[in-house]
């Protein structure tokens, strides 16, 4: 699965433990078609020579807005009733990157994320600073309630009198990126765990852990039990894995998804190569993924499916 030129677009929308037939068919249409537009929205800025990092915001600025995922609008809630967000971008250029977590009001963290990158020296900005940095460069600050759907209260219900399994609490949207001039990226945003405890912070705005891009290596967007991600340094390792071993996209995430498996968690990786190798890998019944190229699209759901 090596590509050497063009671009490519991988887009994930959360593992879990869906089997077969767990999901309406209605629902299933419906993150079929928001990962297709997503991949829409990210290959729009690569077909055209933009860059990788504006796309993999594209891409999860568009998942980020669509309520059927785990990230912006229908986002799980903690258990105090609160969708708290977090998100991450990288860029594999320079390695610069941007992150927040804890932000209840911002509409896009993605794009909060991308303010931190390129507007400040730091990487990680929390809570009310990172709502203020937002505020300031002019990003849509929302009310609390623009967040919630009755899904999610639902699950919240359910989460808290113990009758939902950790796996189905989940859900995170990602993507990474190889543009035409061989740079690459990952972007990562997500809600997080249904019925966390407020103020717990997850893999996914922690750089190496949920999201890593170095053009001497890979581009990487994890899901899944993000204290095992966070533990493992999952992205950083199968990036480090892909230049210091020379392994495989494939064979890095598998690896590495073991590794986090062995210490409970489970989830799954998307990953770019530098040069254009590329692996979906998950250690779940499935992850809602898809990718684009300048030959074509698809997206799957489940595990087995191609
Ligand atoms: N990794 C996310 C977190 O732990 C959740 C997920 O991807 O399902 O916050």
């Amino acid at each position: 699965m090596t590509n050497t030129s063009g671009w490519r677009l991988l887009v994930h929308g959360g593992a879990g433990v869906m089997p077969r037939g767990a999901l309406l068919a209605e629902e299933e249409a419906a993150c079929r078609l928001g990962l297709q537009a997503a991949l829409a929205a990210g290959a729009r800025i690569l077909s055209g020579g933009g860059g990788a990092i504006d796309a993999v915001e594209a891409a999860v600025r568009a998942l980020e807005d669509d309520p059927n995922f785990n990230a912006g609008r229908g986002a799980v809630l903690d258990r105090d009733g609160f969708a708290e967000l977090d998100a991450a971008i990288m860029d594999g250029r320079d390695r610069s990157a941007g992150a927040v977590t804890q932000v209840r009001t911002i509409r896009n963290p993605i794009l909060a994320a991308r303010i931190v990158k390129d507007h400040t020296p730091h990487v990680l900005i929390a809570g009310p600073g990172a709502v203020r940095i937002a505020a300031e460069h002019g990003l849509e600050i929302v009310d609390p309630s623009y967040f919630v759907t009755p899904r999610r209260e639902a699950q919240l219900k359910r989460a808290l009198a113990g009758e939902v399994t950790l796996a189905d609490k989940r859900g995170t949207v990602g993507a990474v990126a190889r543009d035409a001039a061989g740079n690459l990226a990952a972007a990562t945003s997500t809600g997080g765990m249904a019925a966390k405890m407020a103020g717990r912070v997850g893999d996914s705005p922690i750089i190496g852990a949920g999201t890593y891009a170095d053009n001497a290596s890979a581009a990487v967007s994890a899901t899944g039990h993000g204290e095992m991600f966070i533990r493992a340094s999952a992205a950083r390792m199968i990036c480090a894995r892909m230049e210091i071993e020379a392994l495989s996209a494939a064979e890095a995430a598998r690896v590495t998804l073991e590794e986090v498996k062995l210490m409970g968690g489970d989830g799954g990786v998307i990953v770019v190569g530098r040069s254009g190798d590329w692996a979906f890998a998950m250690n779940t019944d499935g992850m809602f993924r898809g990718m684009i190229d300048a030959i074509g699209s698809r997206t799957a759901i489940y595990a087995d499916e191609t």
